[in-house]
Formats: structure tokens, C-alpha cells, sequence
């Protein structure tokens, strides 16, 4: 991830001393909770034709004040320990946001997931299990899927866990639906993504209908984001992949592209490049790919009214306050994304239960839910006359040290 000048985990506990400083916390306390509980690096030795390749991943444990710490895992190029700790912190603030009860935590292996086999994926999420079994378990530590990995990975994960330790399908979330999956969690994050920016356009009074939308990314996040945006009647008129974007003025139909591979597949008029796709101008922009895509170097070109943060970190800073002070209004990671750790969670909750819900029950349970967050988010903003960033820090912060205290970890 590039991060101008600073890193992408000092950005996160720069916002956490922000809003101890409005909340009166105790520096210390503020110290303890911009700190990682546990980090482990690991080594993987990759088998690549007769030789070896050795790959590095990670598990950060930020924060258990809240529950059993809980985080995706990532495998991109880019991985590294600053990302994954600011992710780790960054999924203490959201579950504490949306009042679930677990902490934060985060892993990852830095490899080009799109030039891995099958075969060295499933090899990898394996030893990536076995090396760090001792740290994970469905009330110590919860997996989930993040960029380049998903349902399958989850499902070596749980595999190569209850090898180990016996059955325990919560040990890791995000599965399929077939091997104690839930319903509804895969299109989770992207539904949450989408109903926050309709609320967003309704609070500002701004039409849903027709309501203009670009969106940068379009796997997990990103693909069902788009879906749900246009089954909400926004109009989808940008779209970018790795491979590069497509522009539709008159709206691109999501539903009829929903299964495709690559964005490169699709017929299109007009055609743009994988980052144009934030200049577009439009209402509501979604970055749903990687962190820091919106940066000194681009957010002036930034055309769109509304910023609704899919991925995690897309907007540096700099970015977040020169947008701001041009009256973009920018809902944050943590609480845009925060559908797919709901969902998680009720995956979860059914899994140790060992009792589902329908679609329809798990659908109904989020997006009340998501409302519930983001007017939550909303009174706090107005209460302290802050930006939905803050607001949404201050309403973590306040819960995740309350806890901290009352357990007694300062003595
Ligand atoms: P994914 O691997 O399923 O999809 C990533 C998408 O980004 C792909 O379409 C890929 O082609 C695209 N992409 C990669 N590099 C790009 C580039 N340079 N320009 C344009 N597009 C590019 O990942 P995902 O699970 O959808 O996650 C996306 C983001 O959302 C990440 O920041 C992740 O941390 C965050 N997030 C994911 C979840 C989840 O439940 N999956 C939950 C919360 C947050």
C-alpha cells in the first residue's frame, strides 16, 4: 500500500488519538489500544517446479477487549506487517462500531494471488493454517476471506484446522455455503455497501433513483455492491477490474455481466483504464479494490458528490481532508464495509449454534443492522460537529477502551 509519508497503521491511531483527545481518554489507555496485542510472522515454502519459493504471511491480533479477535486474510504482492496491522486495528473499530462481540485482527501473505494454482493456493492457506493453529479457534481468533482468497480458501482453512483440532466449523467464517457456509454472507459486505450509500443520497436528499454510481473493483465488494446498487435503482455508469473499465452513461446492466470472469470480456463502447474509474464524474463513487487509490496524486481530478468506502483505506489523508474541505461527503471504511463482518458474525453465531437461517431472516437482521450503525454514526457527527470518519472513531474508541478498563488490563 502506498501511504505519502506515513503508514497506513500510524493514519489508523492517528484517528484513535483523535477521538480519545474529544472523548478525554486516558493517554495510555489511548497507547494500549494503538498497540497490537500479538504478531506472528511466518515463513512458507512454497513448492515452485523442482525448487522452492519462500512466501511470508502474517496474523496481527489488534485488539481482544471485545471478544475473540476477527479478521480476513489477504494474499496480494503488496501484503506487508504495516498493512496487515492497520487492517487488524482497523476491524477493532468496525466490529466495535457495529456492537458485535469480537475484537480485531487481521493475516496475510504477501503473493500474487492471480499467478497461483489452485493446487499452491490450497498449499499455502494449509501451512498457513498449521503454523498459526495455536494462535486461531472460533473463540481466540476467526478467519474470513479478503482480496485473493475466498469460499474454497476458507474451506482448505477449516479443513486443514479441524485436522488439527477437531470440528469446529466456527473456526473460520466466509465458507461455503455447502461446508457450513451462511446464506447471504458472500454478497454481504457489497449489500451493506450499497444500502449505506442509499441512506447516505436519502439523509442529503438526493434522489436513490437514478442516482449516478462508478465503482472501482469488482470481485467480492464490488460485484455485489454494484448488484444491489442497481436493484436499489441507482444507475451504474463505471465499472473497473484489474484489467481496466467500462463506461455506460445510460447504466451498465450489472445483473447481465454479474458472472463474468474479467471486465476484459465484456462488450463495451467506451473503455477507460483501471484507475479512470475514479474520475468518472457521477454522484456516488464505491472504491471496492485496494487501499490508497485516491492520494495526492489524483484528488483533484475526484468528480463525484458522495465517497462510500468499500475497500479498506482507499483515501489517503491528504485525500480525505482536501475532498472534505471541497464538500465531498466520504462515509468510512469502517463503517461502509462493515456488512461483511455482520455477516461473519451470523455465520458464526449459526455455526456454534449449529441451527441457519434462510436468506431472507440473515438479509432482514443486516440491513437493520447497517441502519441501525449508520444512524448511530450520523447523531454522533452532529453531536460533536465532526465528519463521519470521526464520528464513527469516537463511537469505537468510546466502546472498545469502556472495555479495556472494565476487565482490568491495566493492573
Ligand atoms: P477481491 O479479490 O474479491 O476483488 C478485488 C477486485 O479489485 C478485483 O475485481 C480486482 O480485479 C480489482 N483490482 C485489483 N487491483 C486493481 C486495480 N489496480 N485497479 C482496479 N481494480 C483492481 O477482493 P474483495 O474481497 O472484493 O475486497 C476488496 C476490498 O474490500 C479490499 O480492500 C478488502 O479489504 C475490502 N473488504 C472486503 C470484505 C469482504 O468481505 N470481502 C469486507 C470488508 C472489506
Amino acid at each position: 500500500m502506498t501511504h505519502f509519508g506515513s503508514s497506513a497503521f500510524s493514519e489508523v491511531n492517528e484517528k484513535v488519538a483523535q477521538a480519545g483527545e474529544i472523548l478525554g481518554i486516558k493517554p495510555g489507555v489511548i497507547s494500549a489500544l494503538s498497540s497490537c496485542e500479538r504478531e506472528v510472522v511466518i515463513s512458507i515454502p512454497l513448492r515452485r517446479g523442482d525448487d522452492v519459493e519462500v512466501l511470508t504471511g502474517y496474523r496481527v491480533q489488534h485488539s481482544s477487549a471485545r471478544g475473540p479477535r476477527k479478521g480476513g486474510i489477504r494474499f496480494h504482492q503488496d501484503v506487508d506487517l504495516d498493512e496487515v496491522r492497520a487492517l487488524a486495528s482497523l476491524m477493532t473499530w468496525k466490529t466495535a462500531l457495529i456492537d458485535v462481540p469480537f475484537g480485531g485482527a487481521k493475516g496475510g501473505v504477501a503473493v500474487d494471488a492471480s499467478k497461483l494454482s489452485p493446487i499452491e493456493k490450497e498449499e499455502i492457506i494449509r501451512r498457513w493454517t498449521r503454523s498459526l493453529v495455536h494462535v486461531l479457534g472460533h473463540h481466540r481468533d476467526i478467519p474470513a476471506p479478503d482480496m485473493g482468497t475466498d469460499a474454497k480458501t476458507m474451506a482448505w482453512l477449516m479443513d486443514e484446522f479441524h485436522r488439527l483440532e477437531g470440528f469446529q466449523p466456527a473456526c473460520v467464517t466466509g465458507k461455503p455455503v455447502e461446508l457450513f457456509g451462511a446464506p447471504g454472507r458472500e454478497e454481504a459486505t457489497g449489500r451493506g455497501v450499497a444500502q449505506i450509500a442509499a441512506a447516505t443520497l436519502e439523509k442529503n436528499d438526493v434522489k436513490v433513483k437514478g442516482a449516478t454510481v462508478a465503482i472501482q473493483g469488482f470481485g467480492n465488494v464490488g460485484r455485489y455492491a454494484a448488484l444491489v446498487c442497481q436493484e436499489l435503482g441507482m444507475k451504474v455508469i463505471a465499472i473497473s477490474d484489474v484489467s481496466g473499465g467500462i463506461v455506460d452513461k445510460k447504466g451498465i446492466d450489472i445483473a447481465s455481466i454479474f458472472n463474468v470472469k474479467s471486465l476484459a470480456d465484456v462488450q463495451a463502447d467506451e473503455r477507460i483504464g483501471a484507475a479512470d474509474v475514479l474520475e468518472v464524474k457521477c454522484d456516488v463513487l464505491i472504491p471496492a479494490a485496494l487501499g490508497s487509490v485516491i492520494n495526492e496524486r489524483n484528488m483533484d481530478k475526484i468528480n463525484a458528490g458522495f465517497i462510500i468506502e468499500g475497500a479498506n483505506q482507499p483515501l489517503s489523508i491528504a485525500a480525505d481532508r482536501e475532498l472534505r474541505a471541497q464538500g465531498v461527503l466520504i462515509v468510512p471504511d469502517i463503517l461502509a464495509n462493515s456488512g461483511g463482518v455482520m455477516g461473519s458474525y451470523f455465520e458464526w453465531t449459526q455455526n456454534i449454534q449449529e441451527f441457519s437461517w434462510p436468506i431472507d431472516k440473515f438479509r432482514r437482521e443486516l440491513d437493520m443492522r447497517m441502519e441501525k450503525a449508520f444512524g448511530n454514526v450520523h447523531k454522533v457527527s452532529k453531536k460533536y460537529s465532526v465528519d463521519l470518519r470521526t464520528a464513527a472513531f469516537i463511537v469505537s474508541v468510546e466502546r472498545v477502551a469502556q472495555a479495556f478498563e472494565m476487565r482490568g488490563s491495566l493492573v
